[in-house]
């Protein structure tokens, strides 16, 4: 198992310095032992203008066996598929880059992979121009696999992939490919982050079973991850291959890294909004204005439906600010409020406009802020009478909607669920709002009348609820109200049903 990083020096910068970026001196070769057999550091060429530092890792193919740890994939075309007693000990583990050349490199450029380098921290810092090279690879072809899957994980980081299939024998081209593939990545950017990469990616392509997964590797995971794999398009198939197929494990890295994300982007809006207060003014406020605003007109509304709906539990998703809370907290008749929102930002300006820690003990008691991400189910959000979306869906992406009514009606299930979100319709009466523009930079969407009520006719049917709809503020006759609501009940003869299936 063999893997190769090159850069290439400047004038001012020999190329050799990439020694102390690795914490290996480039003038000796050096060995390391790992859990998994010998690993060996050396630079086949290290002048001013290149240098090449080499990973060899020497597995112990006895001893994985031995540990209990052989049971890789047979990887001769010889073996037997992989099972047998053979197959145990003539497998590819000693021979194709894999997890255990990841697990190899987590461990021998450990301070590399942090960006550590006390003499040279500018060059930890800087974007190297990088050349990786892995002259075998395994990738099994197929859907899921192969030089496509190589070029998938890597191209989105930025790397420029050339990445070959293996004929299984040069000699015979009609025996086809191996399940192996070369690979040669290159790229400016960080070393660390160049590590972190194949540190995650190598593992995920070789997608046979891994040793080291243990619950704090989504933390490491995450730490690992920073900066790229929040935002990976394969980012499911990653954590589903990075954790072995440990669905708990890959569904916790995936909630947290959305959770970032998404903080992360809300943090960035607000900031927008901070810096863009005049204009915010103009473009929601002054038309929200006159004459009673219409983000009062909307709680009324929904406190009107959930009197109606008789609740007096009510969790509010994506509680944003709290303001929909605070006007829970005054009806006496409404005994707990659940706020749930993403923003943690968000959260803690709605604990102080509340003034959560002034408040006595009976009050107190009635009210909770809580961080979630609505896209994933969540045991907290069961056992309340009421949920309420006010002005949430248009905040997510359009392919993760399923995910949150899922997350919603099919989880939580409360008795009835208030949404509100704008009537695209009437962006035309917004005078300040140019034409074709959402009312909010977050918007992913604006839906007209018969979207929204496609979308909640369709959630009702699904997960056995009845819908009906309702105007916010003055409903116009061209293009209908500023806001349309939809308020969800639970239909009765679902619950033997719901019963049946606990
Ligand atoms: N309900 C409030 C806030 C609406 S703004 C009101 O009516 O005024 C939308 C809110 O939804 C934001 O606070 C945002 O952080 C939150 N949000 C968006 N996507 C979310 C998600 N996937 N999970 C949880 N909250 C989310």
């Amino acid at each position: 198992m063999f893997l190769t990083i090159s850069t290439t020096g400047t004038p001012e910068r020999p190329a050799s310095d990439l020694g102390f970026l690795l914490h290996k001196h480039p003038d000796k070769a050096q060995s390391f032992p790992t859990s998994h057999g010998l690993a060996h550091v050396f630079y086949p060429e290290a002048g001013a203008e290149r240098c090449t530092a080499a990973l060899l890792l020497e597995v112990d193919p006895v001893g994985l066996v031995r540990r209990g740890r052989g049971k890789g994939r047979g990887g001769s075309p010889t073996a037997t598929s992989g099972s047998g007693a053979l197959a145990q000990y003539v497998n590819d583990r000693p021979y194709a880059a894999s997890s255990l050349l990841a697990v190899a490199l987590g461990t021998v450029f450990k301070s590399a992979r942090q960006g550590r380098c006390d003499q040279r921290p500018e060059l930890a810092a800087a974007a190297l121009p990088l050349t990786v090279t892995v002259p075998v690879l395994p990738a099994k072809a197929g859907k899921d696999g192969g030089a496509e899957l190589v070029r998938r994980l890597f191209e989105p980081l930025g790397w420029q992939v050339r990445s070959e299939p293996i004929p299984l024998d040069p000699a015979f081209p009609d025996w086809g490919d191996s399940h192996y593939v070369s690979l040669e990545l290159t790229g400016t950017r960080r070393l660390a982050d160049a590590l972190n990469q194949l540190y995650v990616l190598l593992p995920v392509l070789d997608d046979s079973k891994h040793y080291w997964v243990s619950p704090d590797e989504v933390d490491k995971l995450l730490r690992v991850g920073e900066g790229w794999l929040g935002t990976h398009p394969e980012l499911s198939l990653i954590t589903r291959r990075y954790f072995s197929r440990r669905w708990s494990l890959a569904r916790s890295a995936m909630e947290r890294l959305e959770l970032a994300r998404l903080a992360e982007a809300d943090d960035r809006e607000l900031e927008e909004i901070d810096n863009a207060v005049p204009e915010q003014e103009a473009d929601e406020q002054a038309v929200e204005e006159k004459p009673t605003p219409l983000a009062v007109q909307r709680r009324a509304a929904i406190l009107e439906a959930l009197r109606a709906a008789g609740a007096t539990r009510v969790v509010d998703l994506g509680c944003g600010e709290g303001s929909l809370v605070g006007a829970l907290l005054k009806e006496p008749r409404i005994t707990e409020v659940l706020g749930v929102d993403v923003s943690s930002r968000a959260l803690g300006i709605a604990a102080r406009r509340l003034h959560l820690d002034r408040m006595s003990e009976r009050q107190a008691s009635r009210v909770r802020l809580v961080q979630g991400a609505l896209t994933y189910t969540d045991a907290r959000l069961t056992g309340y009478d009421a949920a309420v979306l006010s002005e949430v869906v248009e905040h997510v992406d359009p392919p993760r909607l399923p995910a949150l009514a899922y997350a919603v009606f099919g989880a939580a299930r409360p008795g009835t669920v208030v949404v509100t979100t704008p009537n695209a319709e009437y962006n035309v009466r917004w005078e300040s709002l140019p034409a074709g523009h959402v009312r909010h930079p977050d918007h992913r969407f604006e839906w007209d009348r018969a979207q929204f009520r496609a979308w909640a006719r369709q959630v009702a049917d699904s997960y056995g609820y009845g819908v009906a709809f309702a105007p916010v503020g003055p409903d116009d006759p061209e293009v209908g109200p500023p806001t349309q609501l939809a308020t969800f009940t639970r239909t009765p003869a679902d619950r033997p049903q719901e019963a049946a299936n606990r």
